[in-house]
């Protein structure tokens, strides 16, 4: 496994074309806008070689009884699955933020699945072509960006009925050493921070969509393919030199477009081309992992959001308000919910054809369903309780002033225990987990990340069994059935 350190070298060593404001950035890992999110991955590392977290962030490999990053590894068991959302709530605590790796994880949990079904329904060997694939992530431990969502263009459209082609990654040329491909993937959560892309199709596909039911890996730096990076609220506080007013100056997470002009994949990297019918078995089985890992990370940032909230309470000296208790007090449950899905769902996992366990989807999308709406109460509340000063306070340059810096230190002081600095400084933490750069990932991606709410409502209706349901409702009436 790689250090911490290893790890931001190996970044340093990829050759990324990337344009952020308009501007090509030469070393993105130094770049001010980009480096508190590389932080956080390189914390996915820092964690696994600490002692203490060794159960949590690292586990055996099935294929070489190695230890590895958890992050590199397909799921052995239900504990597996639990042990997971474990590592993620934990991770969401340290960085406060978006750590990223999760995208890569479960992407090699879904394709590792579906090729295999896929290759004994087929007969292709898609499988074995994968799990050469793996073994070299599991070896470097690689950071892998598992890229799922097309531009999709206009929505009532298939890929194959796009006036723009482009609008969904698609085969241009087969040659017989490999496949060119073209279009993008948006949404990129860290792909600035990965070593590898592992593509797989954004929706379920019909006969006529052959050429846009992909799947491969390639280098994250590979000719032909460039990015843009993702704007964030407030981002450019992190250009002033300024670590008060950016509320979380280490950590962060980021978002790209990756753009694919006619690049070129050779097969070994090509994991699915053209077998339409299993596009969507791997779409779902993906977004099943991130709605379960959505169980875990969202709840870990919540609790430094519910520690914040409280904090900001004992210093403004509200804390014994009976009101305030009460809300701490429901943020908690609603945090908590969130984690008990992200546990159920995990502990109702089972085993599939390949060996890797899959998550219960019902108790997944119900989880995610969940968090598209529990964290903006949370948010609600934490605003509520720390007040209109978190939006209205001077700046971090205000307060050191020669001449008002005095100003600012007397008249923003709460409790006369608490140096008037350590209360700005957790308005800001709290500004930015619910406002600025890493509401992106509390708030917005909480709604659209791994599917929007009616992506997870359509699931919940395929698998929620009415038809049982209406049966028991018979039996106890008894309603022959016919
Ligand atoms: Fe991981 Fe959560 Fe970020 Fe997805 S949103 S990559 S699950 S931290
Ligand atoms: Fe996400």
């Amino acid at each position: 496994m790689m250090t911490g350190e290893q790890y931001e070298e190996s970044l340093r060593k990829l050759k990324f074309k990337v344009y952020v404001q308009g501007e090509l950035v030469e070393n993105p890992v130094d770049h001010p806008i980009i480096r508190p999110s590389m932080n956080s991955v390189k914390m996915t590392y820092e964690l696994a070689e600490d002692s203490q977290y060794e159960d949590l962030m690292t586990a055996k490999s099935h294929m070489t009884g190695k230890k590895v990053n958890r992050f590199c590894h397909l799921h052995q068991s239900s504990e597996d699955l639990v042990k997971k959302i474990k590592m993620q709530r934990l991770l969401g605590q340290k960085t406060a933020a978006c750590f990223q790796r999760c995208v890569g994880m479960d992407a090699i949990n879904a394709v590792d699945s579906t090729t295999f079904e896929m290759d004994k329904k087929l007969g292709t060997n898609y499988h074995e072509r994968f799990s050469k694939f793996l073994l070299k992530m599991q070896e470097l431990d690689w950071t892998v960006d598992g890229a799922m969502t097309d531009p999709k263009g206009d929505r009532s459209l298939a890929p194959s009925k796009q006036i723009d082609p482009d609008m969904f990654v698609h085969v241009v040329e087969k040659r017989p050493e490999g496949i060119v491909v073209r279009g993008a993937k948006a949404h990129q959560t860290g792909a600035l921070n990965s070593h590898m892309i592992l593509v797989m199709p954004t929706i379920a596909m019909g006969p006529d969509d052959s050429d846009y039911a992909l799947s491969f890996a390639l280098p994250a730096d590979a000719e032909g393919v460039f990015y843009i990076y993702g704007r964030q609220s407030c981002d450019t506080r992190k250009l002033e030199n300024n670590d008060l007013d950016v509320g979380n100056k280490q950590f962060g997470g980021h978002e790209a477009l990756i753009v694919f002009d006619n690049v070129f994949i050779p097969w070994e990297n090509v994991f699915m081309c053209g077998e339409t019918e299993f596009a969507g078995m791997l779409v779902e089985r993906f977004a099943g992992y991130h709605r379960q890992s959505y169980g875990g990370c969202k709840v870990g940032v919540g609790d430094v959001l519910i520690g914040a909230t409280a904090l900001a309470a004992d210093y403004s000296g509200v804390a014994k308000a009976s009101h305030v208790k009460d809300k701490l007090i429901e943020m908690i449950h609603l945090n908590e919910t969130l984690y008990s899905c992200g546990i159920a769902c995990s502990a109702e996992g089972h085993k599939t054809a390949s060996g890797t366990y899959l998550i219960d989807l019902l108790l997944a999308n119900v989880c995610k369903q969940n968090v598209t709406r529990f964290p903006y109460e949370i948010a609600r509340l934490a605003e509520d309780i720390a007040g209109g000063l978190m939006v209205t306070m001077p700046s971090e340059h205000d307060l050191k002033h020669s001449e008002i810096g005095k100003v600012v230190e007397k008249y923003f002081k709460g409790v006369c225990d608490v140096p008037t600095i350590d209360r700005l400084r957790i308005l800001r933490l709290i500004e930015n987990l619910t406002l600025g750069t890493a509401a992106v990932g509390y708030r917005t991606e909480s709604m659209h990340g791994a599917g929007s709410p009616q992506a997870q409502r359509v699931m919940i209706a395929r698998q929620g069994n009415l038809e049982n349901k209406k049966q028991l409702a018979k039996a106890i009436v008894g309603i022959e059935k016919k």
